[in-house]
């Protein structure tokens, strides 16, 4: 196909829609990646972190160049609107007919006095890529305490794969309780004494005042007046989009690059997707948005279906922490519509679902619960909640619309259902699969990509894998 089309970025955005464009027969493809290495999946950084998986694991094989000009390590330093080309650091200017803005995320460094953003102490780091994920874990070693500052969902994924490796671990967090974004003062509390039983321990309503650092070792100074001493110090106190190329570039950016449903910038012939871009009133940063634009990017640039919008769907968030089952959707705090709660604190167990016109607006379930899987589905559809709402909250059973937790109930679960919300796929995809051949769970993960996100779909796929070789009618009756 005719048009070059040149991707800024080769992170988890960049590379997919590289992917979906080779796919497309797209041949004039040019990926500019600033890190050194090969696209990876940022999101299992944190079970890298915790030592669950190596380094070849967290690779995005999709992605490894075919038929794409690949340049990594080079970092694009402007973009020319008007004479269509980008300039590289190594000097280099690559002309395009499209250019799509990929460049991602930046970790946020607090301002706090003892702490250069610049250049941070030696055992201080941002944790945001695969060098910071290596640095980490290099301090790790021989170290006996570990600080988190941030006790949102990257900082506690952080210091429980930290604990996971016997450290002794503390996270200071500014708010009164833990994941304010995603759950309530209660979840908060109790997911607090969770963590505390795995090895984590919490400062809440605290803000750091100092730091001192040398080589052996940091102390942070706490608005309470006390101080903590450790080995290290991880910074996960959030990210912001990159949008500094496309600023200095003139494009229209708020806190990301302002995108359309067609994810054009001001500019028709940029694109923007990923972190760096905000369709909406804010930018997402999570990936399944990311997945989604950049195959409706693809859809468009190669003309495949110049009617693709990317329209944003429910969010839904989980813990990637050994031992801590959450699962966070829409906001419990607020909106109308009834609200049914559960707490069991000294199981680590919490459930609260609102629900508004027979449909789940929003939940939280923390500690063991079976109809997660359900709940989801449910949030995700918009299908209308069971007769008897006690099955979700208690992790009961769940019969009627409400569809069934994928692994335990692969036959109860509608076609429509998502199983993985990373890459949108469907209980209805992934039986489509196995009946075009795949018939072992490797082969389903690369016909339809479920599992290749966060991975917290796999048993479910695998459920249903499982469930296919025993019963599918088509099998039997080969
Ligand atoms: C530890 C961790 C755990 C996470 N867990 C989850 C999770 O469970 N679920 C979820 O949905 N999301 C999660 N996220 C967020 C998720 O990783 C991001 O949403 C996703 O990576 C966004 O993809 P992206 O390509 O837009 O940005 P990135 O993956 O950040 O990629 C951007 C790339 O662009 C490059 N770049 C920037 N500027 C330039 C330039 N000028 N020239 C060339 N290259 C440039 C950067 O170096 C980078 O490689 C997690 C993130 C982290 C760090």
């Amino acid at each position: 196909m005719g048009q070059r089309v040149v991707v800024v970025g080769n992170g988890m955005a960049g590379a997919r829609l590289a992917a979906e464009l080779h796919a497309r027969g797209q041949d004039k493809v040019t990926v500019v990646g600033a890190e050194p290495h090969r696209a990876y999946n940022r999101i299992m950084l944190s079970t890298l972190l915790a030592g669950k998986i190596g380094e070849q694991e967290v690779e995005l094989t999709e992605a490894t160049g075919r038929g794409v000009d690949l340049r990594t390590g080079v970092a694009v330093r402007a973009i020319d609107r008007a004479a269509g080309e980008v300039r590289t650091d190594d000097g280099d200017r690559i002309g395009y007919d499209h250019l799509v803005l990929a460049t991602g995320a930046r970790a946020v460094v607090p301002a706090l006095p003892g702490l250069d953003p610049t250049s941070p102490p030696e055992r201080v780091v941002a944790f945001r890529s695969l060098a910071d994920c290596r640095r980490i874990l290099t301090l790790a070693e021989g170290a006996r305490r570990a600080l988190v500052l941030g006790g949102g969902l990257l900082g506690l994924e952080a210091a429980r794969g930290l604990a996971a490796r016997g450290l002794e671990v503390a996270v200071v967090h500014r708010v009164p309780y833990l994941m304010e974004r995603q759950l309530d003062a209660v979840a908060g509390e109790i997911l607090a004494g969770t963590l505390a039983e795995l090895g984590v321990t919490t400062h809440l309503a605290v803000t750091p005042t100092g730091l001192t650092a040398d080589p052996t070792g940091v102390r942070l100074s706490l608005s309470d007046g006390r101080t903590l001493d450790a080995d290290l110090l991880v910074l996960a106190c959030g990210v912001r989009p990159d949008t500094a190329l496309a600023e200095a570039a003139g494009l229209t950016v708020d806190r990301g690059v302002l995108v359309d449903d067609r994810l054009r910038t001001s500019d028709p012939r940029v694109s923007a997707i990923g972190d760096c871009a905000q369709h909406g009133a804010a930018p997402t940063g999570l990936v399944a948005p990311a997945w989604a634009q950049a195959r409706v990017v693809a859809q468009l640039l190669t003309g495949q279906d110049p009617q693709a919008r990317y329209r944003p769907r429910p969010v839904v968030t989980r813990l990637k922490a050994a031992g801590i089952d959450l699962a966070a959707m829409g906001d419990p705090t607020n909106g109308p519509g009834e609200e049914l709660t559960f707490a069991d604190p000294t199981r680590g167990t919490y459930a609260r679902l609102r629900i508004h016109d027979d449909r789940l607006a929003a939940a939280i379930l923390l500690g063991d619960n079976p109809s997660v899987g359900a709940v989801i589905q449910l949030f995700d559809r918009g299908h209308p909640v069971p007769a008897d709402r006690r099955a979700l909250l208690l992790g009961r059973a769940v019969g009627g619309g409400g569809g069934a937790t994928p692994a335990a109930s692969p036959a109860l679960m509608p076609d429509a259902a998502t199983v993985c919300q990373c890459n949108t796929v469907s209980k209805g995809a992934v039986v489509a699969c196995w009946r075009g051949g795949a018939r072992t769970f490797d082969e389903v993960v690369a016909g339809t990509r479920a599992g290749t996100g966060c991975g917290g779909c796999r048993d479910a796929v695998a459920g249903i894998v499982d469930w296919l070789s025993r019963t599918d009618p088509v099998e039997v009756g080969r």
